[in-house]
């Protein structure tokens, strides 16, 4: 017999109905409310299951004042399921408040294995080194964006965005980054579920101007430029008197190289 929780992260499809756990059903059944961020969007999904357990919702906008309420029903003794409208809760979801005051009480948690944007995209995504850095949704403002990709350039970077903004972040990117390879997961697990892997410049223009859908995209770490051509560089500068700092700053802007691996090699060097 499986062990009981007071409380279940649940995750829920991001596209595709069918893409919910035996686990994940029994859960939503046999609990005693779940928490849900848009009541209208998780109704569906229970419709579809035949779930009859009633929905409370929380948001980002009333997760505080929500924390007092499922607390006072997990202290009478009921069990509560959260979900997001779709993939895992608190994976660019909100739960991380609720989850954070229950645990201070010693209600005890788990999270179910299921649906998640990043993860379905990075599994089917071919990548030289295992490690990515996952940052959530990317930054709105231009510079922000920019100084997310300078500060990434030797990682696999991978950003939520919304298909509104995606390409003129596409033109951000290719700006700092040059005609970089780029991975861009489109309305995954969908009827129109796409992967393209191409440089940016190409992805830009299979689009032309439009794209529409859920999107999450991944940024290919840039090919090393030789360690030696950068150390030659910081000799040169730092006998005009330029300190490690400045030759990061101004080395980072003019190759394809991490800013902070600039300034540790300037430093390594002093
Ligand atoms: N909790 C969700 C998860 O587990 O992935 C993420 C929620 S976040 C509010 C929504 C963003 O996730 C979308 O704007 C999009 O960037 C990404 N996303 C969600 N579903 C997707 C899908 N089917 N295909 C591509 N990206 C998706």
């Amino acid at each position: 017999m499986a062990r009981e929780f007071q409380l279940y992260i649940v995750p829920t499809p991001i596209g595709n109905l069918k893409d919910i756990t035996l686990r994940a059903i029994e859960v939503l059944k046999s609990v005693d409310i779940i928490a849900c961020e848009d009541t209208r969007t998780t109704q569906k999904l229970l419709n579809h299951y035949e779930i009859t357990t009633k929905c409370y919702s929380y948001h980002k906008y009333n997760e505080k004042e929500r924390v007092k309420f499922f607390k006072n029903l997990i202290l009478a003794g009921k069990k509560i399921a959260l979900v997001s409208d779709a993939g895992t809760p608190l994976i660019c979801d909100p739960g991380a408040i609720l989850i954070e005051e229950l645990i201070k009480d010693g209600v005890s948690v788990t999270s179910l294995p299921g649906a998640c944007a990043v993860t379905t995209f990075i599994s089917q995504v071919p990548r030289v080194s295992e490690e990515f850095n996952f940052i959530g949704f990317i930054p709105r403002s231009g510079e922000q964006i920019k100084k997310i990709i300078s500060d990434n350039i030797d990682k696999n970077l991978i950003f939520y965005e919304a298909p509104e903004r995606i390409l003129n972040t596409l033109k951000i990117i290719k700006s700092v980054r040059g005609d970089v390879k780029i991975a861009l997961g489109r309305e995954l697990s969908k009827l129109f579920e796409e992967i393209n892997i191409d440089t940016v410049s190409n992805v830009l223009n299979r689009y032309n101007g439009e794209i529409k859908g859920e999107i999450v995209c991944l940024i290919y770490p840039s090919d090393n430029i030789d360690d030696d051509v950068i150390v030659d560089k910081i000799i040169k500068l730092k006998s005009k008197g330029y300190k490690p700092k400045d030759c990061a700053v101004i080395l980072s802007s003019l190759y394809d190289y991490s800013k902070n691996k600039i300034y540790n090699l300037a430093l390594s060097l002093e």
